[in-house]
């Protein structure tokens, strides 16, 4: 006994390190806040991009220790200044994210008292608070009070999720599956296609069907595929619509197709993980109409609120169709398992023990209302009309007036390939790195795209990209030996 108590205690003081005491804390803290506050300050002078890899191993593991203020400086170096810099409102490129300062002190405080709240047992009052944020979006989206949803850590788990629950609802399984059809369009977001290959749906029959020259779903070519494929003795199944596509921002007819869903019973997805925030504004309320008839809904908090990245939500109608695929109960969780519970995170997702995410999202709505969010939503729609003004009087194309936030453009040279000369452009673009597009293919067109949703993007952002796209025109036009300027 004796030698066992010995041992314990030697342990005891090793071990001790992994609790520092309170003016240790403060000492990290500290640090931290420095961090914070030179990396937030310094964001307007950096690069929002550096085409740059780390220094080859320098975040191995070994038993020698650092220090916090050693650690920081690899973190700032190492990471913070290679790549895309996700924090900066230059970010202008695939769908930014957000980053909001008040975050970071939810998951602060959410990761010191490390609740677990992905049973209603457990943490009573934190899944209070996750269900709180997702009733709050159900009253967003119009949708039921019956209605389940989670809070995931982005919008691909989220699509999986609201997909798994679909294929259960409509017991999409065995021989089933090739006969079953699935309706989308060449504009859904690569993470559905994931999730469908995860979940066992690859063999479904796919229907793509065309764009309008706004990007928008055909929603008769829509009705006429559905009714042939009915003919032909196939299994319509699901219609999964966007609300903000990737490439161009577009939303699809929600409503049409919203009715055509019901008329032929198919379940209903769309994937707002970008857009679907943006129908807190007056000024886009309209083009999400006929969202409420969905089944199932995406939206990405790290995306439309502006938070860190790490949050996506889903709503789903059908509780019975989430609970078959995502409720499991094992003797040693019978505690925990109490009738007429609030809906437990647990039952609707595939993790059981998760980050408590909902305090990252809570208390920046608690602390800043919901007003600054909205007016964010409507500068960036607004800066979105600014810059296509910009360049087109830089003498760019530009693509048609976009749903949201997202559009593109690309220049129209004389007498050389326009695809080439873009993507050179592009490249010197790149290589300034002091705002950061990214490209896409439209209509086998290469063109670069504009997004803007970082909530740090303002008219000065905008003013200094356009500047250096229009340095960076020059640059192209001297390397193709274009040097006067063309009509
Ligand atoms: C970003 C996005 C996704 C994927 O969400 P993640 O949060 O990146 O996992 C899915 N669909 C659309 C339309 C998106 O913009």
């Amino acid at each position: 006994m004796k030698n066992l108590i010995d041992q314990i205690k030697r342990l005891e003081t090793i071990s001790q390190a992994l609790e520092p005491d309170e003016i240790n804390r403060n000492i990290y803290l500290d640090q931290v806040k420095d961090f914070g506050n030179e990396f937030i300050n310094s964001l307007e002078s950096e690069k929002c991009f550096h085409q740059a890899s780390p220094t080859p191993n320098i975040f191995k593991i070994t038993s020698k220790k650092k220090k916090l203020g050693e650690i920081i400086d690899i973190y700032d170096k190492e990471i913070g200044k290679k790549g895309i810099n996700a924090a900066s409102g230059a970010h202008l490129g695939y769908i930014p994210g957000g980053g909001i300062f008040t975050a970071s002190l939810g998951d602060l405080m959410a990761d010191i008292s490390n609740e677990y709240a992905g049973m209603n047992f457990a943490s009573p009052g934190g899944v209070g608070m996750e269900n709180e944020l997702i009733d709050w979006m159900k009253g967003i989206f119009n949708y039921p009070n019956e209605a389940v949803g989670n809070l995931t850590s982005g919008g691909s788990i989220a699509n999986l999720i609201a997909l798994t629950s679909a294929r259960d609802a409509h017991q999409i399984k065995g021989d089933k599956i090739i006969k079953s059809v699935i309706y989308l369009s060449d504009q859904t977001h690569h993470c559905i296609h994931k999730a469908l290959r995860i979940i066992g749906l690859e063999d479904v029959v796919m229907r793509t069907i065309s764009l309008d020259s706004f990007s928008r779903m055909n929603s008769s070519e829509l009705k006429n595929q559905i009714e042939s494929d009915r003919s032909l003795g196939l299994h319509p199944f699901m219609i999964i619509a966007s609300a903000g596509t990737t490439d161009t921002g577009a939303i699809d007819p929600l409503e049409e197709i919203g009715k055509i869903a019901a008329a032929h019973d198919l379940w209903y997805h769309i994937d707002a993980a970008y857009g679907g925030f943006f129908i807190l504004s007056d000024l886009k309320k309209e083009r999400f109409k006929g969202i409420e008839r969905s089944d199932s809904l995406v939206v990405d908090p790290h995306k439309g609120l502006f938070l860190p990245y790490g949050i996506g939500a889903v709503l789903v109608k059908h509780k019975q169709a989430v609970f078959r695929s995502h409720h499991q109960t094992a003797h040693y969780m019978q505690d925990a398992l109490l009738e007429d519970s609030p809906i437990n995170p647990a039952d609707v997702s595939p993790e059981l023990t998760k980050h408590f995410r909902g305090m990252r999202m809570w208390l920046p709505l608690q602390l800043h209302g919901i007003t600054p969010f909205i007016a964010c939503l409507e500068e960036k729609i607004y800066l979105t009309g600014y810059i296509r003004a910009l360049l087109s009087e830089a003498g760019f194309q530009i693509g048609p007036e976009p749903d949201l936030s997202v559009s593109y453009f690309w220049y129209e040279p004389l007498h050389i390939d326009r695809d080439l000369f873009n993507k050179k452009l592009l490249e010197f673009i790149h290589k300034d790195g002091s705002a950061f597009f990214s490209s896409t293919q439209l209509n086998g067109k290469f063109v670069i795209r504009i997004a803007i949703l970082s909530f740090r993007t303002k008219l000065k952002t905008i003013d200094r990209a356009v500047e250096m796209i229009k340095e960076c025109l020059d640059k192209a036009k001297i390397h193709f030996g274009i040097s006067s300027p063309q009509a």
